[in-house]
């Protein structure tokens, strides 16, 4: 909060503190002021930004560990932080906060899920089974997907089935019933969809298919083909990696085989899934954390 509005604020801040302990500073997206100083250049409010992050590290140096004040802060790129702010005596402790595991995902739902009312027969464990690679902020969107789901169709809680929903509409985008297709480009989309799940049932070593569908969603996506992993897993073999490659050019292979020629339809498919794939195969990079063995979908 206190970016662009200096270091008089850090030192008002700190003033505070003392002067309240026990406390606990907290500073959200530290990164927002903490940022590597000297690399930001053209950026306006350059000065100013250094001047605050000046203040801070002297504020951390005159702090005495036995008034009683706790700083913590949070930040998702920790990787771009001022390396003066991370030296013992500083912010030299971190804790990583991964992507939840199932009991994590249970225990994350568990705080949404009381805002809500939830169908008697809804164990959260399925719900975190629904949601393999899900952060934090993923699952708050999808009780608030669900629950709306539900209100839309007047019930008086929250289904199993308003979830399973939501989990399509969170990782694919809203269905766009009213987008008429031509038969002649929903038989093509039908056969490309089934290209993607018959490669993938042939193969070994691939997601299970979870949901094949030709209802236009989100931005683009004429029809979609979801795997769903069965476990949390945290690696990739290389054999899985050239799977998924395959499984995403069987939607393309499928129009060859059936039509003659390739439609457009592939271009997510090639641009953005095989090639990415094929490059962190290449780099020795695995993909992003979201994409290994979280659900994958070949949209269109
Ligand atoms: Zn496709």
């Amino acid at each position: 909060m206190f970016v662009g509005v200096g270091a008089a604020r850090v030192r008002d801040l700190f003033a505070q503190a003392r002067a309240n302990t026990p406390c606990i500073i907290f500073i959200d997206e530290l990164d927002a002021l903490g940022r590597a100083r000297g690399i930001s250049g053209l950026s306006g409010g350059h000065d100013e930004k250094e001047q605050t992050l000046n203040q801070l590290l002297s504020e951390l140096d005159g702090f005495d560990p036995t008034i009683g004040v706790v700083l913590l802060a949070a930040t998702n790129r920790p990787e771009v932080l001022d390396p003066a702010l991370l030296r013992a005596g500083r912010f030299d402790r971190q804790v990583s906060v991964d992507r939840p595991d199932k009991n994590g995902r249970v225990a994350i739902l568990n705080v949404h899920l009381g805002k809500i009312k939830l169908a008697e027969s809804v164990d959260p464990a399925q719900i975190a089974a629904l949601t393999p690679g899900f952060a934090g902020a993923d699952l708050a969107n999808l009780v608030n997907e669900a629950a709306m789901l539900a209100t839309r169709r007047h019930a008086p809680s929250v289904s199993l089935d308003d979830f399973t929903a939501a989990v399509e509409r969170v990782i694919a985008g809203p269905e766009k019933r009213k987008r008429l297709l031509n038969p002649r480009e929903r038989e093509i989309v039908a056969y490309h969809e089934m290209g993607h799940a018959i490669v993938a049932m042939a193969l070994p070593d691939t997601d299970p298919i979870k949901k094949v569908s030709i209802i236009p969603r989100g931005m683009g996506a004429l029809g979609y083909t979801m795997q769903m992993p069965i476990e949390d897993r945290y690696l990739m073999t290389r054999t899985e990696l050239l799977n998924r490659i395959t499984v995403l050019l069987g939607g393309r292979a499928a129009e060859m085989a059936v039509f003659g020629e390739a439609t457009t339809g592939a271009a997510d498919d090639l641009v953005q899934r095989a090639r990415d794939t094929a490059w962190s195969r290449k780099s020795g990079r695995l993909p992003s954390p979201p994409n290994v063995h979280a659900i994958s979908i070949c949209r269109g």
